[in-house]
Formats: structure tokens, sequence, C-alpha cells
């Protein structure tokens, strides 16, 4: 399928184009026709999967087709609701470009700076307005936001606001809508308290369901170091002095990790920035900014703060920390390999972390390939990779093919 056989309107089809993008994705190929037939949609898909356009694509053919933008000031017709700052500004960015050969505007708000120029903006008229939930209340309650033209509305990631705590105010937010509107809920875990929030906001709908192994495990050539939790740092440094040139995403469970993390390479002479919920909205912009462009090759970031990042060229993700929660790491190393391109993702796995890595495999359906030694193996480490090998009885042809693969890739891309 292409995006002509969508029936897209010329101008989307020519921004299409400028993107590079030649086939939509799975939720694309689904989501699009059902969306430009008018339906609700329930999409269980995460980031990375070509969600954002899968969205912002028909919302865009409805508005342009519906030719009725007011001569005068421009009222809010598309709402699109997403946990975090970073993905907010990057599904309005995703709008610009879809949208850069239409007349229609989109703008952006969200917390953690001063509400003046967004309120501005807001003010000026926009037709699709991407929001964080706080903001979003705070600036209808202040009544600088009108529904009264809405017909489209997203909740992205919802799974995620309930993460966030934010399940209240998106409540607020669904009881203020107009009846009459095309409503679009994105999650990418189904837990009972996400499908009652979208019950509520969902009329008859029709679902896509991307499930996480087809976004991730297929694209993604994954490895685990077993490693003790005093050696970390040397590995991290270690595998960065090999891949000088390319952009790596380090992810820690925590804030303060994060931040140890970049005090650590700092003493290895190794540039990093963190960026995370107790750094200023400006710090993660420059911070984000500088990984985006180029000019920072190493980023550290909690998993909250890295959900809206999306760089072309991210070719590592680095597990410093094993997540507890195994969906994390499918969202995690969806940040390299996005949409069409192949990425790799490593982890790091401390005795303390085997459970984790465990339910991981359950969840992904495959062994997570081990990378087998490294120079700061200890005693530990090789009873867990021995233990590892006696328990889990990959065949054994299978597992050293999948280990050397992942050696000479590795070794290709540091040429
Ligand atoms: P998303 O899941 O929306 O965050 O998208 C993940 C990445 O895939 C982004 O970098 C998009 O620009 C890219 N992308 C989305 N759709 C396509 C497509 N049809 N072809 C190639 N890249 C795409």
């Amino acid at each position: 399928m292409t995006f002509q056989d969508l029936k897209l309107e010329s101008p989307l089809l020519k921004a299409l184009e400028k993107q590079g993008y030649t086939q939509p994705t799975p939720i694309q190929e689904q989501a699009i026709p059902i969306l430009l037939a008018g339906h609700d949609l329930l999409g269980v898909a995460q980031t990375g999967t070509g969600k954002t356009a899968a969205f912002a694509i028909p919302i865009l053919n409805h508005l342009l087709k519906e030719k009725n933008t007011p001569q005068g000031k421009r009222i809010i017709k598309a709402l699109v609701v997403t946990p975090t700052r970073e993905l907010a500004i990057q599904i309005a960015d995703n709008f610009t470009a879809y949208g850069q050969y239409t007349q229609l505007r989109n703008t952006v708000i969200f917390g953690g700076v001063k509400q003046a120029q967004q309120v501005t903006r807001l003010k000026q008229g926009v037709d699709i307005l991407v929001a964080t939930p706080g903001r979003l209340l705070d600036l209808m309650n202040q009544g600088y936001i009108s529904f009264r033209d809405l017909k489209y509305v997203v909740l992205d990631e919802a799974d995620q606001m309930l993460d966030m705590g934010f399940i209240h105010d998106v409540k607020k937010i669904i009881a203020k809508l107009p009846p009459k509107r095309q409503s679009l809920f994105f999650s990418a875990t189904m837990p009972k308290t996400i499908v009652e929030l979208s019950q509520k906001m969902l009329g008859a709908f029709e679902r896509v369901t991307i499930k996480p192994e087809q976004a991730t495990a297929e694209k993604v050539e994954q490895g685990v170091y077993f490693v003790s939790k005093k050696n970390k740092p040397k590995l991290l440094a270690h595998l960065l002095e090999q891949r000088k040139n390319d952009s790596v995403l380090v992810f820690s469970r925590t804030k303060h990790g994060a931040n140890k993390i970049v005090k650590t390479l700092d003493q290895a002479h190794i540039k990093s920035a963190a960026i995370h919920g107790n750094k200023s909205q400006n710090m993660r912009q420059k911070a984000l900014g500088a990984f985006k462009d180029g000019s920072l090759k190493v980023l550290v970031a909690t998993d909250i703060a890295a959900r809206g990042i999306d760089v072309d060229e991210l070719a590592l993700v680095i597990n410093y920390d094993l997540p507890n929660v195994s969906e994390t790491y499918v969202h995690r190393i969806g940040r390299t390999g996005r949409a069409n391109a192949s990425g790799i993702a490593l982890s790091f796995c401390m005795g303390e972390e085997r459970p984790y890595l465990k339910d991981i495999e359950k969840l992904i359906k495959q062994q997570v390939p081990r990378m087998g030694e490294h120079p700061f193996m200890e005693g530990a480490d090789l009873v867990e990779e021995k233990a590892d090998s006696d328990t889990s009885k990959p065949r054994p042809n299978q597992r050293n093919r999948s280990r050397n693969n992942n050696r000479n890739n590795h070794r290709n891309r540091n040429k």
C-alpha cells in the first residue's frame, strides 16, 4: 500500500514525500482509512510505530477537505492531549511538517514555562492545539480556550497519563468536550482504568492493535551484558569510547541515577547531559536540541523524560538499568529502530536485575542475546552468564550465531 492509495489530499502527499515516507507503517495502513471514514478509534500502540502520523494525517485531511476555515480568527478544531512536554512538542512539529503545504496552523502548550507566549498564540488563533493536560486545564479555566468548533480529539499515551497522575485532569477535560466529535484514543497498554477511560471518551469505535513485539523485536538488534553495579560506569564509558560518532541514548531508572551517570562520564571525559523531571524546561530543551542536532552525542534520560525523544540517527540505546516494568523496555528500545530504520539496544544487567530480564524476555517472546565476556566481568557475572546458559538452554548453534552476529554488526558500526 502507498500513501496515494489512501486518497489523501495532494498537499499532504507532497509533505509526506518531502519527509521521505514511501510507505505507510502498519498502524498508518490500518488507522488512516478508519479515521478518514470518520469513525472513532482505539489504537493500542506505542511511540515509534508511526502513531503520530497515523492520527495527524487524517485530521489534517479532514480539515483541508472541510475548507471552512473562516476568514476571521481561527478557532481550535482539533485537540491532541499528550502526557509530556517533549512529546507535545514532537507532535506539534509533526503537524507542522505534514501540514507544511497547507494553511492550517497549530500550537503547543505545556507547563513548566510562563503562559504568556502560549496565550498570545492562542489569541492569534490556531486550527490544531497540542497540549499536556495540566496546562490545558489551567488555560481552559482561565477562559483562553474555546471548544466550540472542536471536532477531532486525540488522547495520546493514555497509560502514561495514568502513571503520571493525570487521570483526573484528563477526565475533567473529557467532560468539557463537545458531544459531536471524532475521538481517538491511544495507549500502549490497556489496564482496567484505561479501558474505563476509553469508554468514557469513545463512541462506537474501531480498534487497531500494533503489538510491541511487532514494533520492536524485529527491527532492533538487542544484547545484554551481565555486569556488577560497581562496573556499570566503566562498561558504559568503554562502550561509548567505541562509538564516539554515534548518538547514544542512555536510560536510567531514576533522576538521581541519571545525574550520577553524567558525573561519572564527565570523569571519563565523555560529554553528556541528563534530562528528567527535576531539570528545568529550558535545560531539557537545550539538551534535547543539542542531541537532535548531533552536537551532543550522549543523552541520559529517565523513562518519562524520554517519551518524546525522536532522533533520526539514534544508533544506540543503552539500558544502564533494566526497567522493572517490562513494557518500559519495549518503549525504550523503540527509541532506536524508529519506523523504517534499524537500531541497537544494549542492556546492563546486574544480579538483582535478573528477574526483570526474565519478565522482559517473556513479554517480547524472545531471548535477549547475551553479549558474553567484557573487560569488566567479575566472578558473579561469569556465574550469571553460565547459569543462564545452563537454564535457558537455547540451541547452541543458534545462540552462538546470534551472539556473533551481534558482535560483528557492532563492529561494523564502529568502522
Ligand atoms: P511516532 O511513532 O509517531 O513517534 O513515529 C516514529 C518515527 O517514524 C518518526 O521519526 C516519524 O517521523 C517516522 N515515520 C512515521 N511514519 C513513517 C513512514 N510512513 N515512513 C517512514 N518514517 C515514518
